[in-house]
């Protein structure tokens, strides 16, 4: 077969396997009405993913009068597309933000990452929300020896910022049943995997419960600042004298944040359910979660039912901000060849599924969240870099207590942070995809070399 008719046969294989909706999520059958004619609250939200959905919960709470709009149904967005990786500070991208935070800031940072986690797990326990989740730690593995003074450097780095690892060598790697493909890593114990589709879907559940009023299939169309903020949907408007934009990636495309961070399209696929007998080989026993030190990592785990979810590996940046839900060929490629280089027992099993999303990025890789409006009555929260499993539910809950008068240190620290700008278009497309490309060549290099032992 040639590299063209192969090529082909992966785009049709793709199509067959390709999720507009992500992996992990149906649509809800009770989907809740959209909006229609004219209502009051007292903070209107827009977006009901992790954020907004917390922060919605936190609200009610205080109880204060919160209606949330969801575009599509709650959780459409990252929060049910991403790996489930409960993670807290390990895989941060230190380098990015370790010299324009200096160390106390960075400590904090750090510290805030690592809350997250227990943040997520308070929740489920708060809203008896079952998402599988496998409290197994994280291993950031690297799968080729020039990979392990990265490792170490990583470990030390965070360590000195207050998230310790363990470091794994091969013998240790193997005693756990990690696949021989990852050499070495570095291991934390908080956190875990987890159903994000049920996380998400477990919140909308509590939200409805406690009485939060969401409108799904009800976009924002466009607002007036105020107070009142209004909101103008397409058959209704909110006037509230607060809002909230929990609209993460796709909040560039409604004016704020349009020039301090991006949407990066990243994807997903999923096995057939392994056999017993595939299982029982593989020995992978404790399921720990794992991701690699490439520039873009990888990321394997097991799910609950037994297959096997690979991400990332590859990142794009769509021109102009757009987030559009198309399938993305060359990432189901590349992911593809990451299963197939880290599995070789696995070599032909059948895809069952694969997806896309967006992550919303700042040049800093630190998250984004602030106001904006000339009355500073118009919170955000953005920029989580692909690591807002924990923090984004948590970054709406502080901002929830924030707007009932609860002030909060670390949420203070994080809302005075501010993000470089972002080149103007077309550099921007330019210079970001031009980066991911030389990272991708970076990566395959280290791939080659893994391949060739
Ligand atoms: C493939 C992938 C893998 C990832 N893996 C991980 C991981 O393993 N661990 C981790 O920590 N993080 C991961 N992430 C990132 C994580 O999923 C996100 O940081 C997090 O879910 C963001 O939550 P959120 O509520 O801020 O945003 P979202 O979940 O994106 O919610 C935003 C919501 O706003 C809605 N919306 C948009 N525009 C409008 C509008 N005009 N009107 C009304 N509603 C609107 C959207 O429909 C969406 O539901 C991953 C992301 C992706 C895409």
């Amino acid at each position: 077969m040639d590299l063209q008719t192969k090529e082909h046969g992966n785009v049709t294989e793709d199509l067959k396997t390709y999720r507009t909706l992500g992996g992990w999520i149906e649509k809800p059958a009770d989907l809740q009405p959209p909006l229609e004619g004219h209502t009051n609250a007292d903070v209107v939200i827009i977006g009901a993913g992790f954020a907004g959905l917390c922060a919605a919960l936190e609200l009610t709470r205080h109880r204060v009068k919160v209606v949330v709009l969801e575009r599509e149904f709650c959780g459409y967005g990252a929060s049910s597309r991403n790996a489930g990786y409960l993670a807290g500070g390990q895989g941060l991208k230190y380098d990015r933000f370790l010299k324009r935070a200096g160390h106390e800031k960075a400590r904090q940072i750090v510290r805030f990452y690592e809350d997250g986690v227990s943040f997520a797990e308070g929740k489920f326990a708060e809203h008896g929300i079952d998402c599988d989740y496998n409290q197994s730690g994280l291993i950031r593995a690297g799968i080729d020896p020039s990979q392990e003074a990265r490792v170490r450097d990583d470990m030390r780095i965070s360590a000195e910022l207050g998230c310790p690892s363990e470091y794994l060598d091969q013998a240790e790697m193997r005693a756990r049943g990690i696949p021989p493909a990852f050499l070495f890593g570095s291991y934390v114990s908080n956190g875990g995997t987890l159903d994000p589709g049920k996380y998400v879907l477990g919140l909308r559940r509590a939200a409805l419960q406690a009485g939060v009023t969401i409108h799904e299939n009800t976009p924002l169309l466009s607002y007036t600042e105020g107070p009142p903020v209004k909101v103008r949907t397409p058959r209704g408007s909110v006037s509230a004298p607060v809002m909230i934009l929990a609209t993460n990636a796709y909040t560039p495309q409604l004016g704020p944040l349009a020039d301090k961070v991006v949407p990066l399209r990243l994807s997903a696929m999923e096995t057939e359910p392994l056999s017993p007998v595939q299982l029982a080989a593989l020995g992978w026993h404790r399921r720990e979660g794992i991701t690699t030190m490439h520039w873009v990592m990888e990321s394997h785990r097991l799910t609950a039912r037994n297959t096997l979810v690979v991400t990332t590996k590859r990142l794009r940046y769509p021109f102009g901000s757009q987030t559009p839900d198309v399938p993305e060929h060359a990432q189901y490629r590349a992911l593809r060849m990451a299963l197939h280089d880290r599995f070789p027992p696995l070599k032909g099993i059948a895809i069952r599924r694969c997806w896309s999303g967006y992550i919303s990025y700042a040049d800093d890789g630190l998250p984004v969240i602030g106001t904006t409006g000339a009355d500073r009555n118009i919170y955000y929260a953005a920029g989580c870099s692909g690591h807002g499993v924990g923090t984004q539910g948590m970054v709406g809950h502080m901002l929830a207590g924030k707007i009932c008068g609860i002030e909060n240190p670390l949420l203070a620290m994080l809302m005075q942070h501010i993000p470089p700008l972002t080149l103007p278009e077309p550099l921007r497309w330019f210079a970001l995809n031009g980066a991911l490309k030389v990272a991708s060549r970076l990566d395959e290099r280290s791939n080659r070399k893994a391949r060739a032992v």
